[in-house]
């Protein structure tokens, strides 16, 4: 029988836990960015439990009680998927298969399964590939027993359904053959990024979903494509653009996320060949998210594993029209909001040794002020580089 190739969408509850490391008000931040990812893959959020254990239960996660309460949840409303907070172990995951008897998954797994129908170049392909055959084949292993009915839909997509039946020495052959498949593009590619020319590169790096995208339209007047989901692109866009008769090279990477484990993370590196080879940084940081700071933690910690942490840049705070609306009282002087964004701006000054600028890339507002502040760094950054191109500066 041919496949249904609509597909209806798949409602599901997600679990999480707060414990000694995770305070109740970060699960909630959590699970609503997990609800995020889960609409993203194509799913429903229908319901959100979580426990509070001094640590995650070695057999099952959760606790026996609480798995109990989600056995009957998932079979009273029909749900199709069980989706966890955080990384679990292959055995976890089949113990709680037995009971819940539903297709379950873990962020890094559902993370992996957006990456898997979104990748579009050859090279964030065969990473997703790569990063499913490590991650997911052990987890798959006799997992499938109980669940005659599901085959496929969100978690299966890419590598992953046909692999289910793979063995583990055919595995890490393929492990080894994705490898140097990759090694060749990363190759090609710094090729191919030599031959750009004597242009100085820009690249716009952020925690996903800040308008990284948006502000790439906006700077090059192109057409990439942005949109409210998390991971809209795994892949790099690079294009010219010349601002006040400077050309530069403007690059818009994918986002950066919590939780994902290292080895994923690893993965991907590769993507951010580009960031590394850059000679200016634009942070963008989704300033009206509750935990914006933390987001741009996890940017930094990744720009210092990948030795970029220290190239000249800027933090653009974007989405200050949200901010307005959720922080500033409409009755405050425009003064007092001065002051307010003035000690932001020293405190992560100081914090990160970059320049800020505060904008909104959908409203367009202090753009100029981002655009000139740019312009500055790309002429400076061409007179260290390319001191005899006087033409730039
Ligand atoms: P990326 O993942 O960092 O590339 O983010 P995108 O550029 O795809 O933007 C994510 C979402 O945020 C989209 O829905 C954008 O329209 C929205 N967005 C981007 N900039 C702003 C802004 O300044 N204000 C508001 N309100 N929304 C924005
Ligand atoms: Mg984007």
């Amino acid at each position: 029988m041919p496949e249904l190739t609509v597909r209806v969408k798949e409602k599901c509850v997600l679990v999480g836990l707060v414990t000694q490391e995770q305070t109740l008000a970060q699960l909630n931040e959590y699970l609503d960015e997990l609800e995020f990812l889960a609409d993203t893959a194509g799913a429903e959020t229908l319901e959100k439990f979580y426990q509070k254990l001094p640590h995650p239960d070695a057999r099952t996660y959760v606790g026996k009680g609480k798995l109990e309460e989600i056995r009957k949840y998932v079979e009273e409303k029909e749900v199709d998927l069980v989706v966890i907070d955080d990384e679990i172990s292959p055995s976890q995951l089949r113990n709680m298969e037995a009971v819940l008897k539903v297709k379950i998954l873990d962020r890094s797994m559902l993370i992996l399964d957006i990456f898997a129908t979104r990748a579009k170049t050859v090279q964030a392909k065969t990473q997703v590939e790569l990063a499913q055959t490590q991650y997911l084949l052990p987890r798959l292993k006799g997992m499938w027993e109980h669940l005659d009915r599901i085959k496929g839909g969100i978690g299966m997509r890419g590598a992953g359904e046909k692999e289910i039946e793979t063995d583990r020495r055919v595995a890490q052959q393929k492990i080894a053959l994705l490898k140097e498949k990759l090694e060749k593009i990363s190759k090609q590619n710094e090729t191919q990024r030599k031959n750009r020319g004597e242009l100085i590169r820009v690249a716009l790096v952020g925690y996903t979903n800040v308008g990284k995208s948006t502000l790439m339209n906006l700077l090059s007047k192109s057409d990439v494509f942005a949109e409210n989901k998390l991971f809209a692109t795994l892949d790099t866009t690079v294009r010219k653009v010349v601002l006040d008769r400077t050309p530069f090279l403007l690059s818009d990477t994918v986002g950066f996320i919590r939780k994902l484990p290292h080895h994923l993370v690893e993965s991907f590196k590769s993507t951010l060949d580009e960031v590394r080879e850059s000679d200016i940084l634009l942070h963008v940081v989704d300033i009206s998210h509750p935990a914006f700071e933390d987001q741009i933690n996890v940017v930094n910690e990744t720009l210092k594993e990948i030795g970029a942490i220290d190239k000249p840049g800027m933090i653009v705070f974007n989405k200050m029209d949200l901010y307005d609306k959720k922080y500033f009282d409409k009755y405050l002087s425009s003064d007092i909001k001065k002051d307010i964004l003035t000690e932001l701006k020293n405190t992560w000054m100081a914090k990160t040794n970059y320049n800020c600028v505060f904008i909104s890339a959908v409203n367009k507002e202090n753009i100029d002020e981002l655009r000139n502040k740019l312009i500055d760094m790309v002429k400076e950054e061409y007179l260290v580089k390319y001191p005899y191109k006087t033409e730039f500066y």
